[in-house]
C-alpha cells in the first residue's frame, strides 16, 4: 500500500479524526496511487496515522476511513458500516407509517461520498467519491443482502463528483427499474417519488420530522407553504386540519406531483391552492394585494453553498424572511429554515433580527428545527450539520 506523508504540524486535525485531509496538508505521496486507491497516511517519521481514499484531482486529497492501522479497509469492512447504517435506521422504519428515509449519509456513517436513500423497496444511491465508486460492486452486493430491494437506482449526477474526476451518471444498478412515481410512506401520508427526475436523490428527507412538528400549529390556519416541492409541509398541514393550504414552488413537477400526492392521500383539493411561481416574487405580488396568512413555512434552496457565500446569502436570508413576516396576522408563526451549512443556528438568528427590526415586528424563537436522526452529524466531522431552522412567533 501506498504512502502518503503529511506535513509536519497538520497532525491535529487528523488526531481528532476529521475525515477530510486537504491537498495543502500532504509533504509528499510515495509512488503513483490511482484516484480512489486506499493508502497510508503516515507522519514524517514514517508513523501511521490513518487510512484513506486518495484523490488526486480533489481538493480533498484523502478521505480517511479507519485509525486503528490492524484494521483492513476490504469488503468487509464496508459490508460492516453498511449494516451499522442501516441497523441504525430500524427506529424511523419500525412503526410502518414511514418507509423511506436515508439509510446511508456519507462521512457521517463512515463512508466518505456514499449516500444511500430508501424509497419502500427501492434505493437511490449517489457516489461522490472514486474510493466509493471502486467499491461499487460489494456495496451493492451488501445492501441487496440486507434490504432485498426491487431496485437499485444510481443518482450520481451531483456536480460534485466533478471535482474527484468523475462522470456523472444515471440508471439502474440492480434489480428492476422504478415506475415513474415510486409510492412510499412518511409519518403515514404517502408521497409519489420519481427518482429519476426528481431533485435530490428525490425527496427531501430530511424535513421528515420539522413536516410534522410545523403541522400541529396549523389546525384551522391559513397557511402558505414556500418551496413547497411536493408538498411535504402541504400534506402535513392538511392532514392536522389546516383550514386551508397554499403552495408555491417554481418548478411544474414539483406542483403537479404535490397535486397528485393531495389526491393520493385523499386530502380536500378544495382547501388547497398550487402557484407555480418564483417564491420572492409572489410574496412580494401578496403583499401588494394585501394577502395575511397565519403560518408561513419558508424552506428555500441552499442559499450559501460555502462560507465566502454567507454574506450574499445572509442578506437574501433576510429578505425572503423580512417580506414573510410582513405576511403573517399578528401572533402568526413563520417556521423557516436554511440548509446551508455555511449558516450556523446562532448566524441564523442574528438574520431573523435584522429581518424583524426591518420588518418593524416583534420575533421569538419558540421552537429550534433540526435534521433527523438518519442525517446524523459524527462528532469529528461538524460540517455534516446542514439544515437548521426555528418557529418563529411574530407579534
Ligand atoms: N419543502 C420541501 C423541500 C424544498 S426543496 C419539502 O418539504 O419537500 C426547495 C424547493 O425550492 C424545490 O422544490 C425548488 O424547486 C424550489 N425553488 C428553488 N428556488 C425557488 C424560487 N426562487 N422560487 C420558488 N421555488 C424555488
Amino acid at each position: 500500500m501506498i504512502d502518503v506523508i503529511l506535513k509536519k504540524g497538520k497532525e491535529k486535525a487528523v488526531m481528532q479524526r476529521h475525515p477530510w485531509l486537504f491537498s495543502g496538508a500532504v509533504e509528499r505521496v510515495k509512488g503513483k496511487p490511482a484516484n480512489g486507491d486506499v493508502v497510508r497516511l503516515v507522519d514524517a517519521q514514517g508513523k501511521f496515522l490513518a487510512y484513506g481514499f486518495y484523490n488526486s484531482q480533489s481538493r480533498v486529497a484523502l478521505r480517511l476511513l479507519e485509525w486503528n492501522e490492524d484494521v483492513q479497509i476490504n469488503d468487509d469492512w464496508f459490508r460492516k458500516k453498511i449494516g451499522v447504517a442501516v441497523n441504525g435506521r430500524a427506529n424511523i422504519l419500525a412503526d410502518g407509517n414511514t418507509n423511506t428515509c436515508r439509510l446511508i449519509f456519507s462521512e457521517a456513517d463512515y463512508l466518505p461520498g456514499l449516500i444511500v436513500d430508501k424509497y419502500a423497496d427501492y434505493l437511490s444511491l449517489q457516489i461522490l467519491t472514486s474510493g466509493i465508486e471502486n467499491n461499487k460492486a460489494v456495496i451493492i452486493d451488501e445492501l441487496q443482502k440486507l434490504l432485498k430491494p426491487k431496485g437499485i437506482f444510481d443518482k450520481s449526477d451531483a456536480g460534485s463528483r466533478e471535482h474527484e474526476g468523475l462522470e456523472t451518471t444515471s440508471g439502474v444498478l440492480a434489480g428492476s427499474p422504478p415506475p415513474e412515481l415510486v409510492e412510499v410512506k412518511e409519518n403515514g401520508l404517502t408521497y409519489g417519488i420519481n427518482i429519476a427526475e426528481g431533485q435530490k436523490s428525490g425527496f427531501y428527507c430530511d424535513q421528515r420530522d420539522n413536516r410534522r412538528i410545523v403541522a400541529e400549529h396549523t389546525a384551522g390556519k391559513k397557511v402558505l407553504d414556500c418551496f413547497s416541492y411536493t408538498g411535504g409541509f402541504t400534506l402535513n398541514s392538511l392532514r392536522f386540519g389546516a383550514a386551508n393550504v397554499t403552495s408555491v414552488d417554481s418548478s411544474a413537477l414539483a406542483i403537479d406531483t404535490l397535486k397528485k400526492n393531495i389526491e393520493l392521500n385523499k386530502l380536500d383539493a378544495a382547501k388547497h391552492s398550487a402557484i407555480q411561481s418564483d417564491v420572492n416574487k409572489q410574496l412580494r405580488k401578496f403583499k401588494e394585494e394585501g394577502e395575511k396568512f397565519d403560518v408561513i413555512v419558508l424552506d428555500p434552496p441552499k442559499y450559501a453553498p460555502s462560507r465566502s457565500a454567507l454574506d450574499r446569502a445572509s442578506r437574501a436570508y433576510k429578505d425572503l424572511n423580512r417580506i414573510a413576516m410582513l405576511l403573517l396576522n399578528s401572533g402568526g408563526l413563520l417556521a423557516t429554515y436554511s440548509c446551508s451549512g455555511a449558516m450556523d443556528i446562532d448566524t441564523f438568528k442574528q438574520v431573523l433580527a435584522w429581518a424583524a427590526l426591518d420588518a418593524g415586528k416583534e420575533v421569538q424563537f419558540i421552537y429550534q428545527f433540526c435534521q433527523p436522526e438518519d442525517h446524523p452529524v459524527r462528532a469529528s466531522f461538524p460540517e455534516g450539520e446542514y439544515l437548521k431552522g426555528l418557529l418563529c412567533r411574530v407579534i
